[in-house]
């Protein structure tokens, strides 16, 4: 299967609003304005498509969802999971009406992710408020254990991430895709022990973050899972992918926006 990064930035996105309003001045690396030139530091906010065949995988409907589809040219779309409901991840929704003009599209998350997903996008799932066209076919289905998807075993890893409830990381056959977490029980953490890849959560370098991995808490946690080749996503403009990559072991680096993967 192939893994294109669709996107690898946190929640404000690189650059940063807040960077731009006060010319850069304060970005701690100068990474911001130095990714007005360099792909490689521009993270739109995190979202991954896998390719499994002829089959279309989308984890998360980012914020940035509809730019990123129009870059990456993607026609068609199959199934999507949802890893939590933070606006980030669950932004684009609204944008996924064009992939579902001659069938319904099935969302699959946490029980708390659907619920949210409901609440947040009445308009699509309200009779009473659906007046005109422009409304997503789409259906809500929780995971709660392993379910086929894309001919690909799909199992949801419970972690935590602050005080959300329902936040969840997937094993996708021997990929393991985990965008925002703070920590995991190991109880959950033997469900992805040994995969062969590990795409997860590193926020910045320093200081600690209450809901996301800083890079020696990323570190630690990858060298624990201990899988072939690690990427880092869900970045934030305080990771400068040459100079902090130091950091690293030889078997991980900091992902990028366009970046697309092969694991057979
Ligand atoms: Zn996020
Ligand atoms: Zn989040």
């Amino acid at each position: 299967m192939n893994i294109t990064f669709l996107g690898t930035g946190t929640s404000h996105g690189v650059p940063s609003i807040d960077c731009m309003r006060t010319n850069y001045a304060y970005c701690p690396k100068d990474v911001c304005r130095l990714s007005l030139h360099d792909k490689k530091h521009r993270r739109t906010r995190s979202s991954i498509l896998i390719q499994n065949g002829k089959d279309t995988l989308l984890v998360d409907i980012s914020a940035d969802f509809r730019y990123q589809m129009l870059r990456e040219s993607i026609k068609s779309v199959d199934s999507v999971l949802l890893t939590h409901s933070h606006s980030d991840h669950i932004g684009g929704i609204p944008d996924i009406r064009s992939y579902t003009t001659d069938k319904t599209l099935t969302l699959y998350g946490s029980s708390e992710t659907i619920e949210s997903v409901r609440q947040s996008y009445r308009y699509i799932f309200d009779p009473a408020t659906c007046v005109g066209g422009g409304i997503p076919k789409i259906a809500l289905s929780e995971i709660a254990t392993t379910i086929k998807l894309c001919g690909l075993d799909i199992t949801p890893i419970s972690v935590s991430h602050g005080s959300l409830d329902g936040a969840l990381g997937f094993r996708i056959g021997d990929l393991a895709y985990i965008p925002d977490i703070k920590s995991i029980s190991d109880s959950e953490l033997t469900k992805i022990v040994g995969v062969r890849m590990l795409i997860l959560n590193c926020l910045r370098g320093s200081p600690l973050h209450s809901t996301h991995l800083t890079i020696a808490e990323s570190t630690a946690l990858a060298r624990k899972i201990a899988p072939e080749k690690c990427y880092f996503i869900h970045m934030c403009h305080d990771i400068h992918y040459k100079y902090d990559s130091v950091n690293l072991e030889p078997w991980m680096s900091f992902s990028y926006d366009g970046l697309t993967i092969e694991l057979n």
